[in-house]
């Protein structure tokens, strides 16, 4: 791979550093939005105006093929677009889980319909996805999952419970995976629906985290009727997509993380450089700078690795396991770079946003608490390396 940018490439970046330079917000974030929330109603607005901006400026998913919306961008202009968003400090989209999971799945294995119906209002972010994968008893063992599905004439009635559902409380529809053949093995009986949240017989419970945040939550499913179109791929063939969804969430999601882990690395040497510490700044001990510099080489180490993601997905269409190393690596990362600031923010660091006390607007004590899940969504990090172990170096099964 070569990082130099060819006179196109160097063309394409000076197009979206412009744009983002004319459309990227500028100071003060409302509340939440700070700390990268989605929950509270200006965060929210926020988040949403600024995914409608990037759709009306055709950014808001660049890898995606251009008749739906996307860029076709190539590899190295998916690298530019990621560096640039860091470089402006650009906020997440408020679609997360549409643009960056159900998007390419629909694009892989959904009807020529489903591509017509849910692309573009994903793209807008005018229609919230969320993913109904977990159930309590199915987390790691997600083809132990109960939640049943039957074919009544032309529609699925779905019967069952999800949880942890990520953008539950804000979401309008869910990719859900159901069981709709209990008589065949686990993996086998599994199929995936595009769910509307608002149809009769949802019920949704936010769960309340230790950040304050309900940023899930359980999702119950009383005869939920789901017309027979909405299925995604062949019946009984969830299992694939399940497996697609979760590598688009380790490997895809990992570059778009990058600019979130860059952006906290920055703002991390900024704290350090406006912290006094035994009479002087923060970056100038020498305890601390080690750290510091831990963490800058780390973070490069991560961004090597999402370009080697993407690499394989250029290469396969399909990101590969290698993504799962990606996710242990920077969802680590981000834990002690999160634990750093708290530590050199000092007790005020712990005030909570909304109290005139806070540092930096409460961000690092909610991403310290919010990071801890780093380690558990999208896959466990003992998961991710049993992956690593079993699928990339080819050892046996524990
Ligand atoms: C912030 C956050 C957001 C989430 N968002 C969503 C979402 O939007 N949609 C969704 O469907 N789910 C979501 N989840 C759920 C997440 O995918 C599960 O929590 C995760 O897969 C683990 O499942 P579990 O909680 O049932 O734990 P379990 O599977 O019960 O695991 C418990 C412990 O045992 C370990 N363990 C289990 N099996 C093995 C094994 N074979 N080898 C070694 N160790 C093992 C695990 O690593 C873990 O430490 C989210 C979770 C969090 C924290």
């Amino acid at each position: 791979m070569d990082f130099k940018d060819t006179p196109e490439e160097a063309k394409f970046r000076a197009e979206i550093r412009e744009w983002l330079r004319k459309n990227a917000p500028k100071g003060k974030r409302p509340g939440g939005a700070w700390t990268g929330s989605l929950i509270g109603e200006d965060s929210l607005k926020f988040h949403k105006d600024w995914q409608k901006k990037l759709y009306e400026g055709g950014w808001a998913a660049v890898a995606w093929p251009k008749e739906y919306g996307g860029r076709g961008a190539s590899l190295m202009e998916q690298v530019i677009f990621y560096e640039e968003m860091a470089r402006a400090c650009a906020p997440s989209v408020v679609n997360v889980i549409g643009i960056a999971l159900v998007g390419p799945v629909l694009i892989g294995h959904g009807t020529e319909e489903q591509k017509q119906r849910f692309l573009k209002p994903i793209l807008s972010g005018d229609m919230i996805w969320s993913q109904g994968f977990s159930e309590p008893n199915a987390g790691s063992d997600l083809a132990s999952l109960s939640t049943r599905a039957v074919l009544e004439g032309d529609h699925f009635v779905v019967n069952g419970q999800k949880v942890w559902t990520s953008f539950g409380t804000i979401a309008d529809w869910i990719l859900l995976l159901v069981r709709t053949d209990p008589s065949a093995p686990k993996h086998r009986g599994i199929s995936c629906l595009l769910v509307d949240l608002h149809s009769p017989g949802v019920t949704i419970r936010p769960l309340v985290q230790m950040t304050g945040d309900a940023e899930f939550s359980e999702v119950f499913f009383d005869n939920v009727r789901v017309p027979q179109q909405n299925l995604v791929g062949a019946l009984n063939d969830g299992w694939s997509i399940a497996i697609a969804t979760l590598m688009h969430e380790r490997g895809g999601v990992a570059v778009a993380i990058q600019v979130q882990i860059e952006q906290v690395l920055s703002s991390l040497f900024d704290l350090a450089r406006r912290t006094g510490k035994n009479g002087r700044s923060a970056m100038e001990d020498p305890r601390i700078r080690q750290e510091l510099a831990r963490c800058y080489a780390e973070v490069q180490i991560a961004r090597w690795n999402g370009y080697r993601s993407l690499t394989k997905i250029v290469k396969d269409g399909m990101p590969g396991p290698e993504g799962s190393f990606g996710k242990v690596f920077w969802t680590e990362l981000n834990q002690r770079m999160q634990e750093l600031a708290l530590n050199l923010s000092g007790v005020f660091g712990l005030v909570p946003s909304g109290d005139p006390l806070t540092v930096d607007s409460g961000r690092w004590v909610y991403g310290y608490l919010r990071s801890r899940g780093n380690t558990i969504e999208g896959g466990t990090s003992e998961i991710q390396r049993n992956i690593v172990a079993e699928r990339v170096l080819g050892l046996p099964k524990g």
